[in-house]
């Protein structure tokens, strides 16, 4: 259900702009609006939910789906088509929006 004050709601109805960088039934695909890599992508489900936290045995094909659209952005990177992708789940984990969303970066060799 959508969060009228959530901004990613926002995005997703298009009531504030974004870079749209792909989009199916379920998810919308933007850039990040502060870039923590040359490519630094947001995955959001349509659907609000706040977190992994809040994901029941009913959002098992929403989270796998999430996690398999991230290949299909991986066919559009320069060799050697590695990324990272990360997920903060409440407040002390770094996030900040609470409207559950999938980091995807690319672009940079990565600190270990
Ligand atoms: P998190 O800290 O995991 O909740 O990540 C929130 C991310 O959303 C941050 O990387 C922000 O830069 C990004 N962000 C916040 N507002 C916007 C916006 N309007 N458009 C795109 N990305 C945003
Ligand atoms: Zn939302």
């Amino acid at each position: 259900m959508e969060n009228q004050a959530c901004i990613f709601c926002k995005i997703i109805n298009h009531e504030i702009p974004s870079s749209i960088i792909t989009e199916n039934n379920d998810f919308l695909v933007i850039k990040d609006i502060y870039p923590q890599a040359p490519i630094h992508y947001l995955i959001l489900p349509k659907r609000h939910i706040i977190n992994v936290k809040e994901c029941t045995s009913q959002d098992v094909s929403l989270l796998g789906n999430m996690l398999l659209l991230t290949k299909e952005l991986s066919k559009d990177l320069s060799a050697p088509q590695d990324y990272r992708i990360m997920l903060n789940n409440g407040y002390s984990s770094g996030q900040r929006v609470f409207h559950m969303h999938l980091h995807f970066l690319a672009g940079k060799q990565m600190s270990e």
